[in-house]
């Protein structure tokens, strides 16, 4: 059979972030994703790679969701003469005008600091890209609605559907026309599950004939573990110790998750009535994008919400520097819900300093740390050696430190494997993306050998054909 369109695999190849995916189909170009490297220095200093192919012949961006690792370079190529249309559902944009404001605020900052501290590869530091190039790109996002088709050239269109990772978020199919025959080609995005408590699971995946799948969690499975109850253990702990719960999460998804967790843990008389912090600006812009778009809230979360159920009963969302600097001065038990969910940066460093040393407080990861990253330093190793570094100084790490692996945004295997169930017919192909090389090469073998469907681990960046 002839090939009638290509695959290059720019990033997400081998690793968890950097997702992006250029199509090229009739002398057009099309990229679903083009995010972030994130994580070890190496990985980062991919962000600045060129793009490699024309960026003005790229005829548009399409984004599964607004996380920075699948779309937090398009403002790069919108810096270099990118023209065309950048689709992606409408909670997609709502975030992502937050999300790339504060990529490009996080930059200039980090640009300073190199440029004080002489800790630099670039000199003096550069940002990819700053806030006008970020005004720049949101001009062309053009807001779709999910489900219902849409034309991006005379053969080819494409849909987006309900993804159930975060608010937003959506996988996307593309419809090809070639000789009188339809190709559908799917890309996965990052995939949910249906134990989010605050978006609504994935649409079952339609018919395709390609599918591109992400494979985060591609070899471990997650759903043993009840978040509630472990939530709940954790907190009654806290309170017991008279401590302070420190939730290093993220911004979107998570953050709000844990929120109306723990709402929902007190209803249910399942622990006290704790202070709880939100000390994150991006999580509390982040939290009013999320009760704008409620169509992504299971029903029982928009009942919640209109009965004023949906924060817990003492709540605060800390703005100021200033402000988050003094929670140390308060006394008794309290839950602090602080962003960066890595610990890569940001005010969650110094509630660390804070509150590492003493074995009453517990730091609860509630997410993936990437290799590379503080958090996954934290989890592995701080806490066997008793110490680790946080701005340049030595910190004694007596606090606990627990993980609720399963509040993840992300599908474990078998959530994957129910998911590809949910077609009405096998994909002919399924390429496996997103994922360390083990995921991928574990994943591949069971879906291999469970389904009977040809998997391509997609170990590094490439070119593949489609026919
Ligand atoms: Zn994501």
């Amino acid at each position: 059979m002839e090939n009638f369109a290509s695959l290059h695999f720019m990033g997400a190849a081998g690793e968890v972030t950097g997702s992006k995916t250029l199509i090229h189909f009739d002398h057009q170009s099309f990229l679903v994703d083009y995010g972030m490297f994130q994580g070890e220095k190496t990985s980062k200093q991919k962000n600045w790679e060129p793009f490699g192919e024309s960026v003005k012949d790229l005829t548009a961006i399409l984004l599964t969701h607004a996380h920075m690792d699948h779309s937090g370079l398009v403002p790069r190529l919108v810096k270099e003469g990118f023209r065309g249309n950048i689709f992606c559902s409408s909670g997609t944009a709502a975030l992502l005008k937050i999300m790339l404001k504060d990529s490009a605020h996080l930059q200039l900052e980090d640009a300073e600091y190199a440029n004080r501290t002489g800790h630099s590869h670039h000199k003096p530091a550069l940002v990819l890209y700053d806030e006008q190039d970020v005004e720049n790109t949101l001009r062309h996002i053009q807001e779709e609605s999910l489900n219902e088709w849409h034309q991006l050239g005379d053969r080819v269109s494409f849909q987006m559907l309900r993804a159930g990772h975060i608010t937003g978020s959506t996988f996307i199919r593309f419809k090809f026309k070639v000789n009188g025959k339809q190709t559908f080609v799917t890309f996965s995005g990052d995939i949910g599950h249906d134990r989010l408590i605050t978006v609504k699971k994935p649409t079952s995946l339609p018919e395709t004939d390609y599918l591109i799948l992400e494979s985060t969690y591609g070899d471990r499975l997650h759903q043993d573990e009840d978040a509630l109850e472990h939530l709940a253990k954790v907190i009654n702990q806290t309170i017991h110790n008279n401590g302070v719960l420190v939730i290093p999460s993220f911004a979107v998804g998570r953050a709000q998750e844990i929120i109306y967790m723990i709402r929902v843990l007190e209803d249910q008389k399942k622990i006290p009535t704790i202070p709880v912090i939100l000390d994150s600006p991006m999580s509390k812009e982040a939290t009013a994008v999320y009760l704008e778009h409620s169509d992504d809230f299971p029903e029982d979360v928009t009942f919640a919400l209109n009965l004023r159920k949906f924060f817990p009963s003492k709540f605060e969302m800390i703005k100021s520097n200033q402000q988050s600097r003094e929670v140390v001065d308060r006394r008794g038990p309290m839950v602090i819900v602080s962003a960066s969910g890595m610990l890569e940066g940001g005010r969650v460093l110094h509630h660390l300093k804070n509150y590492l040393p003493s074995e009453k407080n517990t730091v609860l990861f509630v997410g993936y740390q990437a290799e590379g990253t503080k958090g996954r330093y934290l989890q592995e190793k701080a806490k066997t050696l008793g110490m680790m570094k946080i701005h340049h100084e030595e910190i004694k790490v007596k606090a606990s430190v627990e993980s609720l692996n399963s509040l993840s945004g992300h599908g474990d295997q078998e959530d994957l494997i129910q998911w590809l169930k949910s077609s009405p017919s096998k994909p002919k192909k399924i390429f496996i993306n997103h994922g360390t090389s083990h995921s991928m090469m574990a994943f591949a073998a069971r879906i291999e050998k469970g389904l009977g469907i040809p998997c391509e681990p997609i170990l590094e960046p490439r070119k593949v054909e489609l026919s």
